[in-house]
C-alpha cells in the first residue's frame, strides 16, 4: 500500500483483516516511525485495535522502503494524496506518477498496480504508460479501484461497501481482484467490474453528485429562511420519497473535507478540458465556496449586526464528526472571516485541535465547551460532534456574556433551547 494516509491506512489494515499481508509504505518517515511505535497518526474509530492486532499478528507491517516492500507483491495499491493544483485547481498527481515509477522500479514478478488514489479519468493509461517507460521489462497491468469510505466511519464503511468498483481491461488482473476481495464476494456485496475510464469517472460523480445534494438542500434551506419554511421537514418530506433518499439531505454551513472540494473542482477541470462541461457542478461549487463565507454574516446577524469587538465562542472545527481531517473544513472561512470583521475568536474541537493549529492562527484554543462559552458573546455550533448534543445548556448561558447561540447544523430544537433562555439560530427554521 504505497501512501498510508486515512485511506492507505484503513485500506491496508482491512485487507490484513481480510487474511492478506501487507506492508504499508510511506515518503513520511515520522508517520511510519510512529505506526511502527503502535502510535495511530489519524483519528478514526476503531482504527487503532484493528491496527494492532494486524501487526501483532504479522499480517501488517509499516516501511519507508518501497523496494524492499515490494518483493513478492502480487499487488501494489497507489493510495497517495491528489490535491487540487494551487495554479489550475486540476488534480495534481505527481505523488501518483512518482509512485507508479517507483513501483515499476521495483517490481520483480507479475504485479497488478492498482488506483485508490481519486484520480482524474485517463490516469490509468497514463500510469501504465509512465510504468512501460519506467521499466520496460515490467510486468504489470493497471487497474482502477477506486475508494468511497468516509472518514468517521472509515472501516465500517470498507469492510461493508455498498459496492467495489474495478476498473480493469486484462483477464489477468481482474481475477487477482476478485481474489482480493473474495472475502466480500462471500457476503454477497456487489463488486462491479467496469471499463477503466468508467471506474474513474464513477467515483468522481458519486462525489458530485453527494456534494450537489448538500448544495440543494443548503439553497433550500435559504428559501426556508425567507418564507417561514422549515428545512428539516422539507429534507423528510424529500427524502422519504424513495426516488431521492434521506441521506446528504442535512442543511449546514455548506460542504468541506478532503474529498468533495477537491474532486468537485477537478471533475469540472477535466470535464472542461475535453469540452464536455458540467455546469450543474461548476454552480454547486461557487454556491458552496460563497455559503462557507456567508456564515461568518449570520453569526453578525445574530449579535445585531456586527461581530467587531465581541468574543465569538466556536464549537468544532472538523469538518465533520469522528475525525481530526480539517481539510478545506468550513470552520476555516468562519473563523477567518470573524477575525477579519474584528472579533475575538475562542474555539474547541474534541479531535480536530491539532491540526487545526496549523492552519488557524488568530485564535484561543480552548480545552471544553463550557470554556469557549465563559464570556462568550455568541457561541457557534460548527460541527456536530456527539459531547455536544448533550451539553449542561444552563451552565453555558449562564457563564456567557449574553446568551447568543447559532447552530449552524440544526443539532438542537428550536423550542428547548428557547425555553433553555438562548437567543437561538439555526440554518433555514424558523427562530426561537
Ligand atoms: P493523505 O494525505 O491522508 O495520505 C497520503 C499519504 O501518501 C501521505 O501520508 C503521504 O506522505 C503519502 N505519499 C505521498 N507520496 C508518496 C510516495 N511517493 N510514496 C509513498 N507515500 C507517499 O490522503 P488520503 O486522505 O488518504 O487520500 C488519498 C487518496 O484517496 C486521495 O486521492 C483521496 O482523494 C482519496 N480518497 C480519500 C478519502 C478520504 O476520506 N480521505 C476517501 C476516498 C478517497
Amino acid at each position: 500500500m504505497i501512501g498510508t494516509g486515512y485511506v492507505g491506512l484503513v485500506s491496508g489494515a482491512c485487507f490484513a483483516e481480510f487474511g492478506h499481508e501487507v506492508i504499508c509504505v510511506d515518503i513520511d518517515s515520522s508517520k511510519i516511525d510512529r505506526l511502527n511505535a503502535g502510535i495511530i497518526p489519524i483519528y478514526e474509530p476503531g482504527l487503532e485495535d484493528l491496527v494492532h492486532r494486524n501487526a501483532q499478528n504479522g499480517r501488517l507491517a509499516f516501511s519507508t522502503d518501497l523496494t524492499s516492500s515490494m518483493k513478492g507483491c502480487d499487488l501494489a495499491f497507489i493510495a497517495v494524496g491528489t490535491p487540487p493544483r494551487p495554479e489550475d485547481g486540476h488534480a495534481d498527481l505527481s505523488y501518483v506518477y512518482q509512485a507508479a515509477r517507483d513501483i515499476a522500479m521495483a517490481a520483480e514478478q507479475y504485479t497488478v498496480i492498482v488506483d485508490k488514489s481519486t484520480v482524474p479519468v485517463g490516469t490509468a493509461r497514463e500510469v501504465m504508460a509512465i510504468v512501460r517507460e519506467a521499466n520496460p521489462n515490467a510486468d504489470c497491468d493497471v487497474v482502477s479501484n477506486p475508494e468511497f469510505l468516509r472518514e468517521g466511519a472509515a472501516i465500517q464503511d470498507f469492510m461493508h461497501p455498498d459496492r467495489v468498483v474495478i476498473g480493469a481491461d486484462s483477464e489477468r488482473a481482474k481475477r487477482a481482484m476478485r481474489d482480493l476481495y473474495a472475502p466480500m464476494l462471500d457476503k454477497g456485496i456487489p463488486i462491479l467490474i467496469t471499463g477503466i475510464e468508467s471506474a474513474e469517472i464513477i467515483k468522481y460523480a458519486t462525489n458530485a453528485f453527494l456534494a450537489t445534494k448538500v448544495t440543494f438542500i443548503n439553497e433550500l434551506a435559504d428559501l426556508c429562511d425567507k418564507v417561514g419554511g422549515n428545512v428539516d421537514q422539507v429534507a423528510r418530506g424529500l427524502g422519504l420519497d424513495d426516488r431521492i433518499g434521506p441521506k446528504f439531505l442535512r442543511a449546514g454551513p455548506g460542504y468541506g473535507g478532503s474529498c468533495f472540494p477537491k474532486d468537485t473542482l477537478a471533475l469540472v477541470k477535466t470535464a472542461a478540458t475535453v469540452g464536455a462541461p458540467i455546469r450543474i457542478v461548476e454552480s454547486v461549487i461557487a454556491r458552496n465556496d460563497q455559503r462557507k463565507k456567508d456564515m461568518a454574516d449570520r453569526i453578525a446577524a445574530a449579535v445585531g449586526g456586527s461581530v467587531s469587538g465581541l468574543t465569538i465562542g466556536i464549537l468544532g472545527l472538523t469538518f465533520k464528526p469522528d475525525t481530526d481531517d480539517m481539510r478545506d473544513s468550513p470552520a476555516i472561512d468562519i473563523v477567518r472571516k470573524l477575525n477579519e470583521n474584528g472579533a475575538s475568536v475562542v474555539v474547541y474541537d474534541p479531535e480536530g485541535m491539532e491540526q487545526a493549529k496549523s492552519i488557524l492562527s488568530d485564535v484561543t484554543w480552548k480545552s471544553s465547551s463550557y470554556d469557549v462559552a465563559d464570556g462568550a458573546d455568541a457561541v457557534v455550533l460548527v460541527t456536530e460532534w456527539n459531547e455536544f448534543k448533550e451539553l449542561d445548556f444552563d451552565r453555558i448561558r449562564d457563564s456567557m456574556k449574553q446568551p447568543v447561540l447559532v447552530d449552524l447544523r440544526n443539532l438542537y430544537h428550536p423550542e428547548r433551547m428557547q425555553q433553555a433562555g438562548f437567543q437561538y439560530y439555526s440554518i433555514g427554521r424558523p427562530n426561537s
